[in-house]
């Protein structure tokens, strides 16, 4: 990359600061970034009395991405067990995510072969698997109208959807599909058979593709998609579905890996904003300071970093391809370590030597 690009940096806690570190040395490795320091969650109550600043919120605004690591532990955990008023650290990510205006979060089920095995999959049946679940994340059930009635005898939640915000979520998945392949397709989730908010969508959805008639599109019902997501995770490319499936479906997939440590994500807003790019888990408190952390799911958010929200699909596809190289050496972080034939046991900072070699850096 020719130009200097600006990121912001929100390590958070636990693990956060280590996995997030050996990261920004991965990053440096494959191009030019200017990085400023913030705090958020925990590390930031600590400091300022709340999870996340304005000043935060500012310096996110007029990056060009945001690299996250997790935040919480059991310290803030407890000062809210005694004050439910007391500031959480998760209130940070919620305020950054809602002030970034994220519409779209990116999850990508692609096991590395060397870790097949972990997968509580039959080999046979996620061998080939490289999908990505395109979750809407602004709309739908957890933002509709919802009450009790009837003196508390009934509760009702509202799933509502507008065109506008079907038709935005429809296009990141298009252009994520042409990114991610020359034969790119997309299966739109939905529950249209039942629910007039999925008709809506899947109308939506058509409407939409005619814009893109290089991608192939098809439509699945989201009980089906459940059962196609572990009897053949290797036939879907590109799953895009409205919030509620999503957070449900996303889950699901991510446990086709078996991994934790190995998953990352990606949340995009409005097009020229700033996304968030940060691993699927959580802080670790259990292990952190211990250097024993995995960074690899950091790492591959980082490449997820530069694919969609830099644009720099190559470097991207260099870091997929050094943590690819490192596992079928056999170094493995205690969490993905199961003691195999060619395994060695390593810590947060061999691991990041190994993928620095393997990028030249070594
Ligand atoms: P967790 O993901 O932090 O940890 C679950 C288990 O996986 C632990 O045993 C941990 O040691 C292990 N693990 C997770 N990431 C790992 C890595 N990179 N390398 C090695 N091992 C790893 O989930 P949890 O224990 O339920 O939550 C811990 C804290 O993290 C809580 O405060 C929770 O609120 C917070 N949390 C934050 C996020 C986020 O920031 N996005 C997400 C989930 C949980």
């Amino acid at each position: 990359m020719s130009e200097t690009r600006k990121i912001v940096v929100l390590a958070g806690d636990g693990i956060g600061p280590e996995i997030v570190g050996a990261t920004r040395q991965v990053l440096d490795a494959v191009g030019d970034f200017e990085y400023t320091e913030h705090l958020i969650g925990g590390a930031s109550i600590d400091e300022h009395g709340v999870a996340l600043t304005d000043e935060v919120i500012e310096a996110c605004k007029a990056s060009d991405a945001v690299l996250l690591g997790a935040v919480g532990g059991p310290k803030w955990d407890e000062a809210v067990a005694k004050d439910p008023t007391a500031p959480r650290p998760e209130q940070g990510l919620l305020g950054i995510r809602k002030a970034l205006g994220l519409y779209a979060n990116l999850r990508p089920v692609k096991p590395s072969p060397a870790l097949i095995d972990a997968s509580p999959l039959k080999r046979e049946l996620i061998d080939g698997t490289d999908l990505l679940v395109v979750r809407e994340l602004t709309g739908g059930i957890y933002f509709g109208d919802s009450g009790r009635r009837d003196e508390g005898t009934v509760a009702y939640d509202e799933c509502a959807y507008s065109v506008a915000e079907i038709e935005r979520i429809t296009r990141a998945a298009f252009e994520a599909a042409r990114q991610r392949s020359d034969s790119p397709r997309v299966l739109s989730v939905d529950k249209a058979n039942v629910l007039e908010s999925s008709r809506l969508w899947r109308e939506t959805v058509k409407k939409v593709a005619e814009d893109y008639p290089d991608v192939q599109l098809d439509h699945l019902l989201v009980d089906f998609a459940a059962m196609k997501l572990v009897s053949a995770p290797a036939e879907i490319d590109v799953l895009v579905t409205e919030n509620l499936f999503g957070d449900i479906l996303s889950d699901e997939a991510a446990m086709l890996t078996g991994s934790l440590g190995m998953l990352p994500s990606a949340s995009i807003g409005a097009e020229g904003e700033p996304g968030l790019f940060e691993p699927v888990h959580g802080s670790a408190p259990d292990i952190a300071g211990q250097g024993v952390a995995n960074p690899l799911a950091t790492m591959l958010s980082a490449s997820m970093m530069l694919r969609y929200g830099l644009g720099d699909g190559e470097a991207a596809d260099r870091i997929d391809n050094a943590v690819d190289a490192v596992l079928a050496r056999g170094l493995r972080t205690p969490d993905i370590y199961e003691g195999g034939e060619g395994e060695t046991r390593v810590g947060t900072e061999e691991v990041t030597e190994a993928v620095l070699a393997e990028l030249g850096q070594g």
